[in-house]
Parts: C-alpha cells; structure tokens; sequence
C-alpha cells in the first residue's frame, strides 16, 4: 500500500509498467550500488545471528508444579487459559527442565478450548488436577470438563465426599475418566493417614436396566485410614571429630542430634566439655506409613558418656498425659541450671573439640568461661531469676547479670546488643541477649561468669540444687518402663565402651 501522503513523482510509473525497465539513474551509480550490497551483507549476517536457536528447541513454558506429576509421567501443560492434561514420555527427575522435552502434542488441538487432548490410554490410567488458590469442586471439575452435575452428585453422596469442600491449594485430585468422558473415579490424599476413594457405583446400571426401582447412589466413596507404625530404633556411635559430624556418620539426623543434645542441656556442656572417645547411644521411634518410613518420633532413652561420665535418661509419660525426661532412678532431667548459656547447635558446624581445651583452661585466670562464638548467636539464661544489671562499661561492653535463687549470680559479657532490661523475670532458656565483642574483648565471644554468695566458682563442677525426682504416686509405675527402656538400651549397644563411672 502507498501512503498518501507519499507521492514520488518520478516513480509514479514504477507501479504500471515493469518495475526493472524503469529504474531511476541515481539507482544505478556504482557507489549507490556498492553501499546497496554492503547493507544486504550486513543485513543477512544479523539474520544468520538471530535465526539460531537458543538451545534449538522453541521456548514453551512447562511450568512444573508437583514432582509427583512428573514421576507419574503427566505434564501440565499452560496453554491458552486453560491447562490440559497430557501424556508425556516419563522423565526422571533428575531431568533438566530447561532441556528440550519432545511431547506428542497436536497443537491445533489447544488453540480451542472445547476441544482439549484426552489421551486415555487405559481405564486404570489416573489423571490429575492441582487445586488453585480461591479453588473449588466446580472449578475443577469444569478444568476436567465434568458438569456441574456431577460437582452435585459427588458433595451431595457422603459424608466422606463433603470432606471435598475443604480442598487446599497445592493439593491434587486424582481421576479417572472412560471413553465417554465420564467420571469412573476420583482419589485425594487429605492427610498422610487418609485418603478418600470414590468410584462409580457399577451396580447402577445393571439395575435400572431390569427394574425401575428407585437408583442406587451413581457413585460410592470410602476412606482409606492408615495408622502410624512406631518402631524402636537405635542408633550409636563414638565421637572423633565433633559430635554433629559424628552423630551424621553414625545415622541421626539434625532434628535427632538436637533433641539429644536437649535431653542433656543441664548436664553436659556440648560446646566446652565434648571430647573426642565420648559415646552416645540413642534409642528412639521411627513412624512408619504403609511400611514406608515417614519420619523420627521422640528419643524414648538415651546415654551420653561424656569424659567417662555416664548419662542416662529415659522418657515417661505420666498419668496426666506429661512427658518428661527423667535419669532411670527417676529424677528429673531438668535442673536448675542449664550446663552452656549458648546452644550447642549454634556452635556446631566448624566446631573442634580440642580447639577448646586452652580456653577451658584460661578459666582459673579470669574466673570466667570464654565461648567463641559468631555475632550475633543468642545467649539464654542459665536459670530463672531476676536481671540485676542489664548496661555497658569500657570492660564489659553490653552485659547483663542475673540473680538466682539460693545466692546464685550469672553474669554474661562483651554482647552485642542486650534483649532484657534491669529488673525483669526471665525464665531458663530465654534469650537475654546477643554474642558481639564489645568491652575489653579481642573476637566475638561470650565470657560467662557463675557465683556463689558472691564467689567465682566454675559451673562445670560447681553443685548444683538438686533435681526433682519423679513424684510417689508415679513412681512403681516409672521403674517398670524405666527398666524395660534400659534394659533395650543396653542390649543393643554394641560400641565398645570406654570404662565408665556411673553417675
Ligand atoms: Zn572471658
């Protein structure tokens, strides 16, 4: 087309006669020509740049949205509005997405959205749909391409079937269509232990066929309830380089190396104390699906033999339902006193047992226990009490001092920054401030100070209130289970154990 506006006059004629007979003289001067050719040179050569493929394959979005539909071999495809569900040749799921996928797709299918794919190989074949968010029953049976009918018959069956109202985001419905497009039956994990069935009532065809009495229900669902297994398990092993490297090599896992460093929170400090030739075992549940394994339950006894000192502890429940940690003679774990006023778990990683020991020994020179630690790690009270100083001076930089009960004084320096102020409660555990190296204070470190009616003592060996023991009316019952625990314990060990002194 010609613009209007554009009226050359001197090639008006180009567009009647033969564009090559006509041809303007400034058209044909040899440096016009010349200059021509280069351009189209450099035109072909940008073209030849553009035309190669990224990675040789057209860009197609396949948005990945469960790994369970890709070890099933089903793809969501994001065409259009809709999605449809597609066969695709299984890919491991070690695949690289962004890797060329070749799937059997007829494209002109997609471009209308009534007339969809629907391989169906074979009635067993089950077809999934995630649910979205603001999701609904509707809404996804017409993603299937199922009435609102069916929506109707389905929440309407059961009480099973209501269940289908609570439908999560994320979460997947499967489904099985026959050749007439018409539900044969549908499956939706709601929990780990449950799962709900539902199938077309196969009798109702048959029956109405004969007589016309009145239609059994067009589908049946039931839920399938599995129980969690628990079973004991034990784990062992002998510390050489620190215990998270050693507890992995042996089998805990974080959460298990964790709770076992919880259960000996007041007796053993794991950051200082730990020693290469320190042993642990550890018995503990295993939770088990369809004999599938689906994860650890609690310690139910463990030992921790720290520097040849044993420490043993089991779990009971009481009669009320409460479970603690308790020595098998039946005192209480918990102590007034936590061991560390750092977690161990925060210490951990790049941690050296003997890279401690000259520290520990500095203790006597400046009556106080220096832990390394980065800027920043929280620092928990030892015990309950009462903050008496919470402030900064050149030496101490941020520190906080806390009064305990029966003339006990906990004092924590060089923080960088302080997360309790004077006069408050605070309760065991709780975090009281930051690891920083303000004051007189070369690196991050907490320098940790415990005293007695105003004297520096040690608090690794310094003694300690006594704990509670187990209450009398809890008692007979306690030592039954105590004694079987140990008894589990002590019959799967097979460390060789360093000679010990029982505690
Ligand atoms: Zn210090």
């Amino acid at each position: 087309m010609i613009k209007h506006d554009y009226k050359p006059q001197n090639n008006k004629r180009i567009f009647n006669k033969g564009i090559f007979n006509h041809i303007p003289a400034w058209a044909t001067h040899p440096y016009m020509i010349l200059s021509m050719a280069a351009l189209i040179m450099l035109l072909a050569y940008q073209l030849s740049q553009d035309s190669v493929p990224q990675d040789g394959f057209p860009q197609t979005e396949i948005p990945v949205k469960d790994p369970v539909e890709y070890e099933s071999g089903e793809i969501t495809i994001q065409a259009m509005e809709s999605p449809t569900n597609i066969q695709a040749p299984i890919i491991s799921s070690q695949a690289n997405y962004t890797d060329p996928i070749e799937i059997p797709l007829q494209l002109e299918s997609l471009s209308s959205p009534n007339n969809r794919i629907r391989l169906i190989d074979s009635p067993d074949k089950w077809l999934t749909e995630s649910v979205r968010k603001g999701d609904n029953l509707s809404l996804i049976f017409k993603r299937m391409d199922l009435s609102a009918q069916v929506v109707h018959k389905v929440i309407t069956l059961d009480d099973n079937t209501k269940k289908l109202k609570n439908l999560r985001p994320g979460e997947i419905i499967h489904y099985q269509l026959d050749n007439k497009h018409q539900l044969v039956a549908l499956k939706w994990v709601i929990d780990l232990q449950n799962t709900l069935y539902l199938e077309r009532n196969d009798q109702q065809a048959k029956q109405s066929a004969d007589t016309k009495i009145k239609q059994p229900p067009p589908y049946k669902s039931h839920i399938i309830n599995k129980t969690i297994e628990l079973r004991t398990a034990y784990i062992d092993g002998t510390i050489t380089d620190s215990l998270f490297m050693s507890g992995k090599r042996a089998g805990l896992s974080d959460t298990l190396l964790v709770n076992l460093a919880n259960i000996f929170d007041w007796d053993i400090d794991f950051i200082l104390d730990i020693r290469s030739g320190d042993t642990f075992s550890v018995l503990y549940q295993e939770k088990f699906l369809d004999g599938e394994k689906i994860g650890n339950g609690n310690i139910i006894a463990a030992e921790f033999v720290n520097q040849g000192d044993s420490y043993k502890a089991v779990l009971y429940q009481d009669s009320k339902g409460h479970s603690s940690y308790y020595t098998p003679g039946g005192l209480s774990m918990r102590k007034a006193f936590l061991r560390a006023p750092i977690k161990f778990s925060y210490i951990s990683s790049g941690f050296k047992p003997r890279r401690f020991h000259p520290i520990q020994k500095r203790w006597k020179a400046h009556r106080g226990i220096d832990y390394r630690a980065n800027t920043g790690t929280p620092i928990r009270a030892a015990g309950d009490g009462k903050i008496t100083q919470s402030s900064y001076n050149k030496y101490n930089g941020k520190y906080v001092f806390i009064q305990h009960g029966q003339g006990i004084v906990t004092k924590y320096l060089h923080m960088s920054r302080r997360a309790v102020s004077r006069g408050k409660r605070v309760k065991q555990g709780q975090v009281i401030g930051y690891v920083g190296t303000t004051g007189m204070s070369e690196a991050p470190h907490l320098h940790y100070e415990f005293l007695v009616n105003g004297v520096h003592r040690n608090p690794r060996t310094v003694k300690l209130p006594k704990a509670e023991p187990i209450s009398k009316s809890e008692k007979t019952n306690f030592l039954t289970s105590s004694k079987i625990l140990i008894n589990q314990l002590e019959s799967r060990k097979h460390i060789q154990s360093i000679p010990q002194v029982a505690k």
